[in-house]
């Protein structure tokens, strides 16, 4: 596994590939079990590039930026044992030394949810991602579905400038009682871990509401808004269309639910995605399958 720190030790990776695909898993390190599953899902297709690194664009005043869990020792002893191909860990002056005059500003399904709530944080996402993309350039880029705003938002980016590269989502990881995994779940005690699941339990307690037949958006979020009780904050319930994230009166069709709220010192959030038909609801996908990534990338 090699150890980058520079754009230009990673093309020196250009070879590594041959003709598989490159596929690229960007963190901010402290790993845990959600980004590895997105590794495995990668070594799939073709050798993995994981970038590790902590983008100060995208925290905003009074965000945890310093306070963020890093580790990269421990980081780097997990990937090794995933056979991962170049680890990514640059300087904050190696992705922003230059002049930085130009950004990428999100478009609208950038404005709601966690957008509301951090003015900036999806600028700081893209012009990160673009930076990275641009570094890496990767055939192929795993996200979270955890994100799942951040997943949209970069696909949107991804259409509009035509990126060369395919997005796939992984699915949401969690602990055993549900709690989706989260490098902010380090800052939890033991009382607020056991109040962080309000937020699983308020997207179960919708799920649960569109089986029984509701399609009201606003009962959906007004049962989710009382199992969110026990946080300590509460940002936001809501229910918005994937994938363009508009709201509606009524659901239907492939569906977000997603949850944020302060537990303790953690901001945390989660979602679930919906197919809802008239009579089923059932479990959905972020991103539309991209079909055979190894025979659409193998070369003659
Ligand atoms: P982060 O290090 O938090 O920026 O996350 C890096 C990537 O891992 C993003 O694409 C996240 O959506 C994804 N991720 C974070 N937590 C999980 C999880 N519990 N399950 C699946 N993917 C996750």
């Amino acid at each position: 596994m090699k150890v980058c720190r520079t754009a230009e030790e990673l093309a020196a990776l250009d070879s590594l590939h041959g003709d598989r695909p490159l596929v690229f898993v960007p963190t901010m390190g402290a790993l845990h079990e959600g980004h590895l599953s997105l590794v495995r899902l990668g070594c799939q297709w073709g050798p993995v590039v994981v970038s590790i690194f902590v983008n100060p664009t995208q925290f905003g005043e009074g965000e945890d930026f310093d306070a963020y869990p890093r580790d990269l020792s421990a980081d780097l002893a997990l990937l090794e044992s995933l056979a991962v191909a170049a680890v990514f860990t640059p300087d904050v002056s190696e992705v922003y030394g230059g002049a930085n005059e130009v950004t990428i500003q999100p478009g609208h399904r950038g404005l709601g949810l966690c957008g509301h709530n951090r003015p900036g944080h999806f600028a700081g996402v893209l012009t990160v991602v673009a930076k990275l993309f641009g570094m890496v350039r990767p055939d192929v880029a795993i996200f979270g579905r955890k994100d799942a705003q951040q997943c949209l938002v970069i696909a949107q980016m991804v259409a509009d400038l035509k990126m060369p590269v395919t997005l796939v989502d992984g699915p949401t990881i969690r602990e055993e009682d549900g709690l989706a995994l989260s490098s902010r779940n380090r800052y939890l005690d033991a009382g607020a871990r056991a109040r962080a699941l309000c937020l699983y339990r308020a997207l179960n307690a919708g799920r649960d509401l569109l089986a029984a037949g509701e399609r009201g958006t606003e009962a959906i979020v007004e049962v989710m808004l009382g199992e969110l009780a026990a946080a300590d904050l509460v940002e936001y319930a809501e229910v918005r269309q994937v994938p363009g994230l508009d709201l509606a009166d009524e659901v239907r069709g492939r569906t977000l639910l997603a949850v944020a709220a302060q537990v303790g010192p953690a901001r945390l959030i989660d979602n679930l995605v919906l197919n809802v038909s008239d009579h089923e609801v059932a479990e959905g996908v972020l991103l539309d399958e991209p079909g055979s990534i190894a025979s659409r990338f193998r070369r003659p």
